[in-house]
């Protein structure tokens, strides 16, 4: 067998395609496959499935997986017919869903990368943009979910995540009780939940949502209370804390313009101090010395974050408004700020603690517990 033809039964390709090519680009670590389709070959119609004339075609290409550390290209001519029903339309392609410049090979790999870990991560080692890691996730998890039940669904949660630097964003809808992401969707906010409801309205009654949790951006609170007027609003740990990591990293932005000890110090803040390794406590310790806001705004946060270790309710709001005093009297802006906002959401926030309503490994990013296992 010649290289051609081994490519094309690894492929999985029949007649009437075929590999026509196959260039190695040694400089540029790059690997193009030609596919032909035999002249004079008729293809279904899309639609109604009946043979037809080719009309013309369009120049398509499609990543498919590495070969060793060469990334690898499909490349063909794909085929409109004209089918005297249906009108002109692109055919579909064995090696690929409509629409996607990937291979169903490809697209495996992502979904079962992601399962394993970190959406941005997946990216980075397929040297792909994280925008198209989650359009090909938002594809087979939204498919896969047609196939599950959800009429016990009764507590949502949402995660919006930035991607492209924050000029784009995913929605995430969690199951909570099983733990699993059901449905990711485009864009975020108060439209990105009108969507999630549309799309879902045959599985998920409206009614049937008793709470959703979420963080306490006012766009997702008013989506919350209009497509879902039942469901109680709640604020899970996680979505607290990252609001008080965001805290803590705009002052020491502001910060750190003034005191250079504090560059480069961003991910020190965001763990708790029993998980710095020696040399980031050092740091640590040092820059507690100098007196910093950023430091004191970490203190705010590790004493916040004991609210979630408290068993009775009642003592729950009294170490809470504790922590309030302190905080609005820190003469740090952001942490008064904090510190008032959580305070006008504390009812959705206690109600969350007394239900338990935790993802553990809730990072946002990672797609553990993806549906489609
Ligand atoms: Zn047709």
């Amino acid at each position: 067998m010649d290289d051609k033809g081994l490519i094309q039964v690894v492929l999985g390709i029949h007649s009437p395609w075929f590999v026509k090519d196959i260039n190695l680009n040694t400089s540029g670590k790059k690997m193009d496959i030609h596919l032909e389709f035999i002249k004079g070959s008729r293809f279904p119609c899309p639609v109604c499935n009946k043979l037809s004339e080719v009309h013309d075609t369009k120049e398509r290409t499609w990543r498919h997986l590495d070969f060793f550390h060469y990334e690898s290209y499909l490349h063909a001519r794909v085929p409109r017919t004209k089918c005297k029903e249906h009108g002109v339309k692109l055919v579909n392609l064995p090696w690929s869903r409509p629409n996607t410049g990937f291979t169903l090979f490809f697209e495996a790999l992502i979904v079962t990368m992601s399962d394993v870990m970190p959406v941005s991560a997946v990216a980075d080692m397929v040297s792909l943009n994280e925008e198209s890691v989650w359009r090909i996730l938002a594809h087979y998890v939204n498919k896969a979910v047609e196939n599950v039940d959800l009429s016990e669904v009764d507590t949502i949660g949402i995660d919006e995540i930035s991607v492209k630097k924050g000029h784009q964003y995913i929605t995430l809808f969690y199951d909570f009780n099983e733990k699993r992401v059901i449905h990711i969707e485009h864009g975020k906010g108060k439209d990105a939940l009108k969507r999630f409801k549309k799309v879902m309205e045959d599985k998920i009654k409206p009614n049937q949502i008793k709470y959703i949790s979420m963080d306490m951006s006012p766009a997702f609170i008013s989506g919350a209370k209009e497509y879902f007027p039942e469901a109680k609003i709640v604020f899970d740990k996680f979505h607290v804390i990252k609001m008080a990591n965001d805290t803590i990293d705009k002052v020491r932005r502001k910060e750190q313009d003034k005191n250079k000890a504090l560059g480069k110090t961003k991910f020190i803040w965001l763990k708790n101090p029993e998980n710095l390794s020696e040399r980031e406590m050092k740091k640590l310790h040092s820059i507690k010395n100098l007196d910093t806001k950023t430091a004191k705004a970490y203190q705010f946060r590790i004493a916040l974050q004991r609210l979630w270790s408290i068993k009775h309710p009642y003592i729950v709001r009294e170490y809470f408004n504790k922590w309030y005093y302190w905080a609005t009297h820190s003469n740090i802006d952001e942490i008064v700020k904090l510190a008032r906002t959580i305070d006008k959401h504390f009812i959705g926030i206690m109600e969350a603690i007394k239900r338990n309503l935790n993802i553990k490994d809730h990072t946002g990013s990672r797609m553990k517990n993806i549906v489609i296992r």
